[in-house]
């Protein structure tokens, strides 16, 4: 039953997304605190494609989309907005943190929603819906060369509206770049199209994708991503780096090399933001770094990422290296951006869990 829905158009898949405890138990056996999870309240958005739900067998990845009890607490210096966007909204769909890039919340929609998300606090909210503005102030903002389109998952949009949104952008002349940040070819993979690849190609747009584990490599998010590079359109990928799922060596080599088969370039492994209830997920800071330098000279330097932290309140990503460029301070890990200035990570030494 479940390989013959997987086959279904995109349409389908979203139509027909799991997003209550009983329509999961159809796909899987849920733990005992799992199902405590769904009988509370949940404090983030749940849904799951019927793909994506076929593939959590897999240990790792059920961890990522399925509620427990540990997302209502929160921890130590976790925060709403942790990277503090709400301070830099320009417009209902705009968040302007640097001078030449700006960040285009397109949707707040994803097919699949994932326990960690760094904006749970949109995400599978009502959104503000005309963009209008949003252009304006792109266009009065000579500085902005870069939009990233974000969300929210930009690829469930319609393409009539996708191709307006970059079309429109591709009109003011001082947008160099295009970039959209999607998780759709790991959880939505039959979205992308002929229609839609051609729709990305004529606006020459970047790919920043959001894979987690080699288990979201399927035949068809193979075949995806595969479609996508035989359109000429740029990957590189996004890893958040997510204690018991994917912070050991080998878990990471296989996701990467995985990765690079299907034309897709790791591009950042992404210290896990402290996002409310995100404790459970998250690693120390040094174990991050351990594991980046393990695969320094161990792997094809092609398949290496950027370790990188993002500086909370918006100090923005930090690269990271070496344990000099930390110090730690009680349950702080503390360093310094680009511009020399101190940001603070909460690393507490004595996780919850
Ligand atoms: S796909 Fe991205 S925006 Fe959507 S829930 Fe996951 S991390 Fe958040």
């Amino acid at each position: 039953m479940h390989e013959s829905e997987t086959s279904k158009d995109w349409k389908w898949q979203i139509a027909n997304r799991i997003s209550t405890r009983e329509e999961l138990e159809g796909y899987i056996e849920l733990t005992a605190d799992e199902r405590a999870a769904f009988n509370g309240s949940i404090p983030l958005s749940f849904a799951v494609t019927p793909h994506y739900a076929n593939l959590l067998k897999h240990a790792a990845l059920r961890r990522t989309v399925i509620p427990t009890g540990h997302e209502n607490a929160l921890g130590t210096g976790e925060l709403a907005d942790p990277l503090g966007e709400e301070d830099h909204r320009a417009t209902p769909h705009l968040i302007h943190t640097y001078p030449d890039k700006v960040l285009f919340i397109a949707t707040t929609f994803c097919s699949t929603y994932c326990r960690y998300c760094t904006r749970s606090r949109l995400v599978g909210k009502p959104a503000a819906s005309t963009f209008e503005q949003s252009f304006q102030y792109i266009e009065e903002h000579t500085e902005i060369r870069d939009v990233l389109i974000s969300g929210g998952d930009p690829l469930t949009m319609a393409d009539p509206v996708l191709d307006e949104l970059l079309s429109r952008l591709r009109e003011i002349p001082h947008i160099r770049t295009i970039r959209i940040g999607s998780k759709v070819p790991a959880v939505l993979p039959m979205r992308i199209t002929g229609d839609l690849c051609s729709i990305l190609r004529k606006h020459r747009v970047w790919l920043s994708l959001h894979f987690i584990h080699s288990a979201e490599l399927s035949p068809e998010t193979q075949a995806a991503c595969r479609k996508l590079s035989d359109h000429g359109i740029g990957m590189v990928s996004q890893t958040v780096l997510l204690k018991g799922i994917n912070d050991d060596t080998q878990t990471l080599i296989d996701l990467f090399y995985g990765l690079l088969e299907i034309n897709v370039k790791p591009y950042y492994l992404l210290q896990c933001d402290p996002v409310r209830g995100s404790a459970h997920f998250r690693t120390s800071v040094e174990k991050g770094i351990k594991l980046i330098r393990s695969l320094h000279g161990r792997i094809s330097g092609l398949a290496v990422p950027q370790y990188v932290i993002d500086a909370p309140g918006g100090g923005g990503k930090v690269p990271l290296i070496g344990k000099e460029q930390i110090h730690r301070e009680g349950d702080d890990i503390l360093f310094l951006n680009h511009q020399g200035n101190e940001y603070r990570y909460p690393d507490p030494m004595d996780y919850p869990i």
